[in-house]
């Protein structure tokens, strides 16, 4: 791309904005063309390889209350997974539905989608009424994107019956070098990050904090047992920072002693390997005896059951959720990584009065909130790589072959990383635990 990317305003937001807007940038997409591209390929064979492409598209121009952003970074949510995988359905349904929705919708439906539901940069372009964000502020991004048009989503936003995730449902997502948001989106960048690190958190961060601590989740309280599933990855790894920070007491699960070692040094004191557990045989059947013997074993671990389960890989796990979960305890899921068709016996559940908690990314306010710990350097960025937009589909891969930590970061119209830090002091004064979140994830 002409003009942002060659020119020295690379990091120098004023001088970013004040640079032409050219009318194509390079961004991720899928194409609509291949939607039957992998007809009869398990999800787990599928080449993402195949169906993540960079290329050039148009410029979208911001309307009424949207804010055209250069992206210095982004990272992969495993929505993009999903998406290039054609999974569990292919996100071009979403853009055609929300395409009818109105005139200004109806520029999301193309044939590419621009995915990615992160974004830390610059606001280049305001639309019309547009008065809390001007060019050149440096920002982050909150990945729900909103109609808010019918009464309901005005008590909490995920009510609202056109809620979307922008870069999955939308298009002009955060995985090029500009992207369409809109105003309500924006939240203020962490002065003490770099671009790649202030772009790994709000998605996974957001939605974990309104699943554990928002009244509209498990509204978690000092000295709950929170037994956290996949608890280094992107979800789990913030939501034990959440349960830390707010006097609460993880029990991590996790899959290698790489892992259980890391979540050790960040201050977890209960974790449990899952791969001394099957709980399925290879017929698909439970084991249930080893459900039991987990539940066991964090009992005997942590000196009591989970008031809380931070449910997400779902079928998988969902019934070991609540036979563990305490009386009277909450299972809080806002996943179904493997299979949404879940068993459980209802008995654990109504006869020890459990409740089980839907949940989906998070409001505005949550978002905000969240994103204000990071400010004040309570919640720090997880990453564990980080990669060129160019190799999109290596990042995305990464993800879903479960070899990160945390979060995979992507590169944008930044050149390098650690640049877009402009708090030095603040940094230095929590380097100890930046530095604590951010251990490589193997070699490539
Ligand atoms: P990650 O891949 O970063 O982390 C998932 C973790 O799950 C891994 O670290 C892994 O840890 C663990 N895991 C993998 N397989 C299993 C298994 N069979 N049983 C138990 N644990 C397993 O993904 P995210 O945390 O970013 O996202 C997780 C899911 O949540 C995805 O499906 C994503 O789409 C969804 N999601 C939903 C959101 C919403 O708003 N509704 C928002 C964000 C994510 P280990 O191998 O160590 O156990």
């Amino acid at each position: 791309m002409t003009g942002l990317a060659d020119s020295s305003a690379v990091d120098d937001p004023a001088a970013m904005a004040a640079c032409q807007v050219p009318d194509h940038y390079r961004a991720a997409v899928v194409f609509a063309a291949d939607q039957g591209v992998f007809a009869g390929i398990p999800s787990h064979e599928r080449d993402l390889h195949k169906t993540l492409h960079v290329i050039e598209v148009p410029t979208p121009v911001p309307g009424p209350g949207e804010v055209l952003i250069a992206v210095m970074a982004s990272s992969i949510n495993y929505n993009t997974v999903w998406t290039a995988m054609f999974e569990p359905v292919s996100t071009f349904r979403f853009l055609k539905a929300f395409s009818r929705t109105s005139a200004s919708a109806a520029r999301h439906e193309q044939p590419y989608h621009v995915v990615g539901s992160d974004a830390a940069g610059v606001v280049l372009r305001v639309g019309p009424g547009v008065t809390r964000w001007h060019p050149g502020d440096e920002i982050v991004t909150h990945c729900l994107h909103v109609g808010l048009a019918e009464p309901a989503g005005h008590d909490d936003a995920l009510l609202d019956p056109d809620q979307r995730i922008w870069g999955y449902e939308t298009n002009f997502g955060g995985l090029g070098e500009l992207a369409l948001v809109q105003a309500t989106q924006l939240m203020p960048k962490p002065a003490h990050l770099s671009w790649e690190e202030a772009a790994c958190l709000n998605l996974t961060l957001s939605t974990a904090y309104r699943q554990l601590v928002s009244g509209h989740g498990a509204a978690m309280k000092q000295g709950d047992r929170v037994l956290i599933w996949g608890a280094c990855g992107g979800l789990g790894g913030y939501a034990t920072q959440l349960v830390l920070n707010g006097g609460g007491i993880p029990i991590c699960v996790v899959s290698s002693e790489e892992k259980a070692a890391l979540c050790r040094q960040r201050g977890a004191e209960f974790i449990i390997n899952r791969s001394a557990f099957e709980f399925w045989n290879p017929r698909g059947e439970p084991r249930r005896r080893n459900w039991s013997r987990f539940r066991d074993a964090v009992h005997d671990l942590a000196g009591g059951d989970p008031d809380i389960v931070f449910e997400h890989p779902g079928r998988e796990t969902f019934g070991v959720s609540v036979l563990t979960a305490a009386r009277g305890g909450t299972i809080v899921t806002c996943a179904s990584t493997h299979g949404y068709e879940h068993l459980y016996d209802n008995r654990h559940l109504w006869m020890h009065v459990k409740r089980i908690i839907g949940t989906h990314s998070a409001n505005y306010r949550e978002a905000w909130k969240a994103n204000e710990l990071v400010i004040h350097g309570r919640i720090h960025p997880i990453m564990s790589r980080v990669y060129p937009l160019d190799r999109i589909a290596d990042a995305a891969c990464a993800v879903r072959a479960n070899e990160h930590h945390g979060k995979v970061g992507v590169l944008c119209l930044a050149p390098r990383e650690g640049l877009g830090i402009r708090d030095e002091r603040k940094r230095e004064r929590h380097l100890d635990q930046i530095t604590l979140f951010q251990q490589p994830s193997g070699p490539e």
